[in-house]
């Protein structure tokens, strides 16, 4: 029998909508392409976003920079913490976490996580305890959201601020709260591989006056903060805006106006993203030898990807399951292999960090299995992933099946 093979790209994102495109178009046509270079009465696309976020999400405020990693900087320098302080993160997490605790010299903290992949909360109320740390970069990595209700009582009670990275969790929620909403700060990224595509881009919301001054400051607003579409009253500025230093990252009028389209669609790509995930969840259920990550009833989830679990399968079987799937045309991303791949790294490979050890989240990710569903594939797409995962793990770990 001849084996199925899939032949779509994993990487491939849908085009830029029309009316994005003309509205890109009309920026250029402009020439004004910096966000404080409007004419007369006019906001300017950048300040536009800043205040369609902030209607979508729900916050008060909400600032548009240059990338994800730029919003988590700012949020870090903006709640305080600087050189030396430890600020306490997932241990399942992507590189640019950890990086921008490095960025203001402050000292990555790894929680452990469950095999839910989310942060595992008694772990985290023992390393606040632990470490004296006072603030929390939660990282809802690949859309997996902990028990917010649990995780925000935690860190009140013990006076832990909150920065949540919600780039894998723009349009997601916890018992109806839009993720994001939960912390004092939430950073998301509109780079290309996230839920709507800049190229390079990220947003940063919060209801905290003086921290959404001080990143406006950060982001390199000079003394034009009064143009921002949904930044605190001016008089915030005052306390802060001879202290606060300018780390440009500014967002510009192009990326802006390709945007906001994309966030006008979100709800209804979201939907597709889950039809996709659903069929791919279903076929994989109930295979002997892999696990599904059940989804919390109160969690609205976007399923822009997918992971799964082989509990206990040795480094070399899940190696030729990712062999065996690659074979046939299916990209799996593998957490536990020893060496940094692609996007792909282990809390172990950020040298730059203390050593830590963290056994729970080690034995997890030597089986977790990623991968990624682009809204160009289709739902019969999605069941022949599944149909090809299933074959290979039945083929790939027959101790499993037996
Ligand atoms: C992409 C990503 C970021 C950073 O976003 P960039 O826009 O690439 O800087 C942060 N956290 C996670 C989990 C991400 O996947």
């Amino acid at each position: 029998m001849n084996k199925s093979v899939f032949t779509g790209n994993f990487t491939q994102q849908e085009p830029i909508p029309e009316v994005a495109i003309e509205a890109a178009v009309a920026v250029m046509r402009s020439g004004r392409l910096h966000r404080y270079n409007t004419a007369p009465g006019e906001a300017g696309e950048t300040a536009l976003l800043e205040k369609d976020f902030a209607a979508y999400t729900g916050a008060k405020y909400c600032l548009a920079v240059a990338s994800g990693g730029y919003a988590i900087g700012a949020a870090l320098r903006a709640v305080g913490v600087g050189p030396g302080d430890k600020v306490l993160t997932n241990g399942f997490t992507l590189a640019p976490v950890p990086g921008a605790i490095a960025a203001v010299n402050a000292v990555p903290v790894f929680v452990e996580v469950t095999e839910s992949l989310v942060i595992d909360l008694d772990d985290l109320a023992a390393k606040i305890e632990s470490s004296g740390a006072r603030v929390l970069l939660l990282s809802h990595m690949r859309g997996h959201l902990c028990d917010m209700d649990r995780c925000m009582e935690i860190c009140d009670a013990t006076g832990v601020a909150v920065i949540e990275d919600c780039a894998h969790t723009m349009g997601g929620a916890w018992r109806g709260v839009p993720s994001g909403r939960h912390g004092l700060v939430a950073c998301y990224s509109t780079q290309t591989y996230k839920h709507i595509n800049s190229g390079e881009g990220g947003l940063l919301i919060s209801d905290d006056d003086e921290v959404m001054a001080k990143a406006v400051m950060l982001s390199g607003s000079y003394m034009l903060y009064g143009k921002n579409g949904a930044a605190p009253p001016v008089d915030t500025f005052e306390k802060v805006k001879y202290v606060t230093p300018n780390v440009s990252g500014r967002m510009d009028n192009l990326r802006a106006a390709i945007l906001r389209p994309q966030l006008a669609d979100l709800p209804a790509q979201i939907e597709r993203w889950n039809t996709l995930y659903r069929t791919v969840e279903e076929g994989l259920r109930n295979t002997p030898g892999l696990q599904v990550i059940e989804r919390p009833e109160e969690e609205d989830i976007v399923g822009s990807s997918i992971q799964f679990l082989l509990p206990g399968a040795s480094p070399e079987a899940v190696q030729s399951v990712v062999a065996a799937c690659g074979a046939r045309g299916v990209e799996l991303k593998w957490f536990g292999a020893a060496e940094p791949v692609a996007f792909t790294s282990r809390y172990d490979s950020w040298r730059y960090a203390p050593a830590q050890s963290l056994p729970k989240t080690d034995r997890i990710l030597a089986g977790l299995l990623d991968m990624r569903l682009p809204l160009t594939f289709s739902v019969a797409d999605a069941a022949l992933l599944a149909e090809i995962i299933r074959d290979e793990v039945m083929t790939g770990l027959p101790q499993a099946a037996e």
